[in-house]
């Protein structure tokens, strides 16, 4: 503090001791000499206290300089602008307190600092507001990674400012290397017009536009996108979406459409399968009366008469006619039921040896992968045999009697006793991939298929409780899968405790 005659000497003194900002004035050798006002009101302290003493001693009550790393007296000593100490303490308030310490060298005419001056600026609440911004930012970063939409923001030309963690998940980039990249790289370039286009006409606001997006590889993603306009003074100044893959969501959707095709599949075969008894039921005795009177009149005719090779082709047609009857009734699932314990794999060996012409094999190598234990299940083995006759048989005929056939039992992680029927022919067209289940859907020429082998295999394996699938079809051939459960389904028990011989088709 001044007296009145040295402030009206030198008001510059006065001007220092009302300065806001704590300030001292050091000697070369770091002595105290002048501290203003705010100073003595800041620290607490008496004049007598501080002006006399080392700043060390003042500041930090050391009894020798501070290390040169914590402050900068010697570079303003130096001539040095612009220095300071960062100064970090716990007050007794318990308050941490920033104090950027500024040491201003007041030189003489020669350049040589004759003093320091020390201002202390307390700068607590700009650190405490740089900390909850960064934490609010740190915040909002981890918000928006948390995501998992991949979000990304572009300026109003397209380029990239940011992506969220996401982008490494579904595009399989790291978030920095889109920046800077434009949106055109991610996206179609007409929907990124035409969203722009929605979001002008709806304020600034899109939502559950459908498009895809660019992996880093080359792939595609079907997306979902919701975009708006991010605004400053009422103007936009960029754009964020969200892209939501939808590779799941279209899996499952996908996945229900089969399963409701599986239902009605499986209920316009019922309906078929009534109408193909009816059907087989009428035509089996007239079939029967062809094959016999044709037989006898061929019989009774001398072997050298012309009309031997019109019989003979009228008893090839009845009787191949007799085998479609009894496709129709295998299909309808009329006749005997027989509901045993059976080991599947022996069930394939008896299809094997059931098939009667066995030079379909000749040219055909077989490769048997049975599985090592007994695959138990409840069935009908005589309807099972049924189902492998006719892969077996498909499998064949796809590959022109050439071939390698693999058959493979083994039980799957459901327990369900499984059956691969593999084979190298020339697989399923897309086309009719649909319809193979169908009854009477065949590829194959006049008098050799009935279309009615896959979908009696369909029939058995429902009605067993299982399924049958075409689990892969290309170029290189075609594996079926058929799945069956250990236990029967009650309802096929049933059927078999209450079958009488006298239904038999
Ligand atoms: P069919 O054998 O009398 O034609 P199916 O119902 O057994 O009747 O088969 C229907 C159709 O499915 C076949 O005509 C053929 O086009 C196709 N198909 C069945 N199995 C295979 C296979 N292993 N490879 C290629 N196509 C097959």
């Amino acid at each position: 503090m001044f007296s009145k005659e040295a402030a009206a000497n030198n008001p510059f003194a006065l001007l220092f001791d009302q300065l806001p900002f704590p300030t001292a004035v050091l000697r070369p050798d770091m002595v105290v000499e002048a501290v203003n006002q705010a100073f003595l009101e800041r620290y607490g302290f008496k004049h007598g206290e501080v002006v006399g003493s080392p700043c060390y001693k003042v500041f930090y009550d050391r009894h020798d300089v501070c290390p040169k790393e914590r402050c900068h007296f010697h570079d303003a000593l130096a001539g040095q602008r612009n220095c300071f100490n960062l100064h970090q303490y716990v007050n007794e308030k318990g308050d941490e307190v920033f104090e950027e310490i500024h040491l201003v060298p007041l030189n003489d005419e020669d350049g040589q600092a004759q003093r320091i001056v020390e201002i202390v600026r307390d700068i607590s609440e700009a650190k405490r507001l740089e900390a909850s911004l960064t934490e609010s930012n740190e915040f909002l970063q981890r918000l928006v990674n948390s995501m998992v939409g991949v979000v990304v923001a572009a300026d109003m030309d397209g380029k990239i400012l940011f992506a969220n963690q996401s982008a490494k998940r579904v595009l399989g980039y790291e978030p920095a290397e889109l920046v800077g990249q434009s949106l055109v790289s991610l996206a179609p370039r007409e929907d990124l017009r035409n969203a722009r286009r929605l979001l002008e006409k709806n304020k600034g606001q899109v939502q559950g536009i459908r498009t895809k997006v660019f992996t880093k590889d080359g792939g595609e993603v079907p997306v979902r996108l919701n975009s708006s306009y991010v605004y400053r003074d009422g103007e936009p100044v960029a754009s964020v979406g969200i892209f939501t893959d939808l590779r799941e969501k279209l899996k499952m959707e996908d996945h229900l459409v089969q399963a409701r095709m599986q239902v009605v599949h499986s209920e316009k075969l019922a309906r078929l399968g009534r109408m193909a008894a009816g059907i087989a039921h009428e035509l089996n005795n007239p079939l029967t009366g062809i094959t016999v009177y044709a037989e006898l009149l061929k019989d009774s005719l001398p072997v050298d008469h012309p009309g031997q090779g019109d019989l003979n082709f009228i008893i090839e047609d009845a009787e191949r006619c007799r085998d479609i009857v009894k496709g129709l009734l295998e299909y309808s699932r009329q006749g005997e039921l027989r509901v045993e314990e059976v080991d599947l794999t022996e069930v394939v060996k008896e299809a094997f040896n059931l098939i009667r012409d066995n030079s379909v094999f000749l040219h055909v190598e077989v490769v048997r992968n049975y599985f090592p234990e007994p695959l138990m299940i409840q069935c009908d083995r005589k309807l099972l045999r049924q189902i492998f006759i006719n892969l077996l048989m498909n499998a064949v005929d796809a590959m022109n009697g050439r071939g390698i056939l693999t058959v493979t039992t083994y039980m799957d992680k459901e327990d369900y006793r499984c059956v691969e029927v593999s084979d190298t022919g020339s697989g399923i067209d897309k086309d009719h991939m649909r319809k193979v289940f169908d009854p009477f859907f065949t590829t194959k020429e006049v008098g050799k298929g009935t279309g009615l082998g896959l979908s009696v295999a369909f029939g058995v394996a429902t009605r067993h409780g299982g399924e049958i699938s075409v689990k892969e079809t290309g170029p290189r051939g075609t594996t079926f899968l058929v799945r069956l459960p250990a236990q029967a389904p009650q309802e096929l028990l049933a059927f078999a405790r209450s079958y009488k011989p006298d239904q038999q088709g």
